[in-house]
């Protein structure tokens, strides 16, 4: 096997238990090597750091699979795989929907699997775990025989990686759809036709615990996608909700979500930009008692970072603006670079200038499936607040 010799200094991060080894840190790469295969990673000194799978492609060229001197192969990716889901089942997270591997923080960088009833869905985010799809499906035909598999890449991570985005089944196709319940609520999975893996699954304990303010409450669903958080509201007993979707396929999908939950005829579904909308709708003088603002990220780049600063803001301070006094507002940013503190502030700053006092419900995260290790910062991209007008 090929040895990547890390430049003096440079085994800072990865023995301070982050994965992820830059192209500039490396000293020497010794050996056969092939890209997207496991190398051994040692520090300048010789000593063993781990093991990763190497693209001399990406700036981020190895991300540690292991700390151990052990064989990156068939069994690993069951162990690997097997304790993702016994955590999931000693943590009572297992359900008809939920993620099953969580990339670094399952110890398994660049694998993303989530299960939608009998099927898991599998994305590939480094060119190491395209090569190791084998060794994925075997694991997974052991955890859960019989199921089916599909393979739903994201482009940029592809292209980002060199290889073909891969969007297929693996052996016996699966069903195009599925209802799965989450809650109260039953939603709607096109396999391979929706955006994510099919579910924003990162948002399943927000959404019941948005639910618990709705009873009676008009419900503004922004960003709304397939309409969870409004269907869950609605089902909860919120008097009517307007669901805002620049997307046309999310809002065919959100139209059907509503008529399966019953909830159809107390719903208005506006094809638009979310923007113009808090707009409009504050120009309007209307109130609402709750407003969920669900936005993608802003920015993808930390040098971008200011403007995707004043994007939060202003979707913000509108929904303030929007709400009955002991209205509740919902608001998340799923950016990477957004911190829970930059995000605290960006609210706060919102908040002054609608010069509304607000009291802190909650701060909200991703739901535990989808676990953050303390050490990899980067394993936390959704933060949020759950936030109320304090009436006067
Ligand atoms: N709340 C949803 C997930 C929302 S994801 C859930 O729980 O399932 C963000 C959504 O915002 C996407 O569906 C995307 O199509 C939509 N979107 C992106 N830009 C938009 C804009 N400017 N106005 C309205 N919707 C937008």
């Amino acid at each position: 096997m090929a040895t990547l010799v890390l430049k003096p200094g440079m085994d800072r991060r990865a023995r301070a238990g982050h994965p992820w080894i830059y192209r500039g840190e490396i000293a020497d790469l010794r050996g056969q090597w092939s890209a997207g295969e496991p190398v051994a990673v040692l520090d300048a000194g010789g000593r063993f750091l781990g093991r990763g799978f190497y693209n001399p492609r990406p700036t981020l060229c190895c991300r540690l699979l292991t700390r151990r001197d052990e064989p990156v192969g068939p069994e690993f990716f069951l162990r690997r795989l097997g304790a993702a889901l016994d955590w999931r089942r000693s943590a009572g997270l297992l359900g008809d929907a939920y993620r099953l591997c969580w990339s670094e923080a399952d110890g398994l960088p660049g694998l993303v699997v989530d299960r939608y009833g009998p099927v898991s869905v599998v994305q590939c985010l480094t060119l190491g775990m395209a090569h190791a799809e084998p060794w994925v499906l075997a694991a997974l035909a052991g955890l859960f025989p019989g199921d089916h598999v599909l393979r739903l890449d994201e482009e940029t991570a592809a292209r980002i990686e060199g290889f073909t985005a891969e969007r297929g089944w693996r052996g016996e196709p699966g069903p195009d759809e599925l209802v799965i319940a989450e809650g109260e609520c039953r939603q709607l999975v096109v396999l391979g036709g929706g955006q994510k893996t099919g579910l924003y699954l990162d948002q399943r304990e927000n959404r019941a615990r948005l639910a618990e303010h709705a009873r009676g409450r008009r419900v503004l669903d922004a960003f709304a996608y397939a309409g969870a958080f409004a269907c869950h509201a609605l089902r909860a007993g919120a008097s009517s909700a307007l669901l805002v979707e620049s997307s046309p396929d999310a809002l065919a999908l959100a139209r059907r979500n509503l008529v399966l939950n019953r909830v159809a005829e107390r719903a208005e579904l506006r094809p638009a930009n979310a923007f113009d909308v808090l707009r409009e709708l504050g120009a309007a003088g209307e109130r609402f008692g709750l407003v969920v603002l669900d936005p993608p990220p802003f920015t993808r780049r930390k040098d971008a970072l200011e403007a995707a600063a004043r994007g939060y803001k202003e979707i913000n301070l509108r929904a303030l603006r929007l709400l009955e006094p002991g209205g509740v507002l919902a608001t998340f940013s799923c950016s990477h670079h957004v911190t829970p503190a930059l995000f605290e502030d960006i609210c706060r700053a919102a908040a002054g200038d609608a010069g509304i006092p607000v009291r802190v419900l909650a701060t909200l995260g991703p739901s535990r499936d989808h676990p953050v290790l303390l050490t990899v910062p980067e394993s936390r991209y959704l933060t949020g607040l759950l936030l109320e007008a304090v009436p006067a």
